[in-house]
């Protein structure tokens, strides 16, 4: 059997043990460890790796304890406005949507643009109208309310910050009791394919339409067979400003770096230095694969067909 790997990333931030409840560490570690088992189940049945991620993200996007789908954070107008990538590093082949609604899974419909239509990155209605064309399964905006992202927004909702759990000081003392993130998952398949998707509402109280770095090809999400497939998670900005999933395939293709070792560079160098705080997962296509973050913690997992197992949400 050709060797096989999938990883799977469910957001980092200020992920802190004593602010977690048994409970909730439990229902966290179980949704990574569904997700990741299920991407496995099909690489192991000879799956592609794009399938594997689409599979994994779904039942992440269904889990309302993740940032994506069902999960997303509300806006400053108070909707969910999601964001979702996928690329094959097999024909450099991508699909991205921005600011949708209502759709169940984003990360379907960033498929359908990869695999149906002669675009790349679609937004907003015209997304939408794209969903319904594609009969792509929609929800009415109650299936999207839960009470504690409602509370999160409700308490910063008349300020001017946005926030996931890490971006600012302040915030991150204010939101330190309700951890969320993005989700994310790369997988390298039977037939030496390598494939990369991210999915996410993007930061709580974003507004004017404010798009992250998950759906930007290049800066959230990339794949290449020749180096490596990443999905990045953390705050937006400073890795669409550093373009941090390329730069790690600039660094293997350039430079000839390990996969760890570009991902550390980005990762603990350059990102630090825009003051970009997060972390990536990523695997090439010899089923090599790391995790890495600088920020207190990162939902996590991986999988392997050497037997491989692990999932990790704090700094080890
Ligand atoms: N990177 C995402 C964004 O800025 C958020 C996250 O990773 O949680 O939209």
């Amino acid at each position: 059997m050709k060797p096989f790997s999938i990883v799977i990333h469910g957001g980092a931030g200020t992920i802190l043990k004593e602010d977690m409840t048994p409970e909730l560490e439990k229902a966290y570690i179980q949704g990574l460890e569904t997700s990741i088992n299920k991407g496995y189940d099909i690489l192991e049945k000879g799956g592609t790796a794009v399938e594997a991620i689409r599979a994994a993200i779904v039942l992440l996007e269904d889990n309302v304890l993740f940032n994506a789908g069902r999960g997303a954070v509300f806006t400053k107008k108070g909707v969910q406005e999601m964001d979702a990538a996928i690329m094959n590093g097999a024909n450099l082949e991508a699909g991205s949507v921005t600011g949708v609604r209502n759709v169940r899974n984003p990360i379907e419909l960033a498929y359908e643009v990869m695999a149906n239509s002669n675009h790349v990155f679609l937004s907003g209605k015209g997304a939408n109208d794209f969903a319904i064309k594609q009969k792509l399964k929609l929800e009415p905006d109650e299936y999207f309310f839960s009470k504690f992202r409602y509370d999160q927004w409700r308490e910063i909702r008349d300020s001017d910050n946005y926030s996931l759990d890490h971006t600012h000081q302040d915030l991150a003392e204010l939101m330190k009791d309700k951890k969320f993130g993005t989700v994310g998952a790369v997988a390298l398949d039977q037939h030496g394919n390598i494939a990369a998707a991210t999915s996410t509402g993007g930061m709580t109280n974003k507004k004017y339409g404010r798009i992250g770095d998950s759906p930007i090809i290049g800066a959230g999400t990339y794949a290449n067979n020749k180096t490596c497939a990443i999905s990045c998670t953390g705050h937006g900005e400073p890795f669409i400003r550093a373009v941090a999933a390329h730069d790690v395939n600039a660094l293997m293709e350039y430079k000839g770096y390990s996969l760890q070792d570009a991902m550390h560079e980005v990762v603990h160098h350059r990102l630090p230095l825009l003051k970009g705080e997060g972390g990536m997962i990523g695997v090439d296509a010899q089923g090599n694969t790391d995790m890495v973050f600088n920020s207190a913690g990162m939902y996590r997992a991986m999988r392997n067909s050497q037997g491989i197992q692990t999932t990790g949400i704090y700094k080890d």
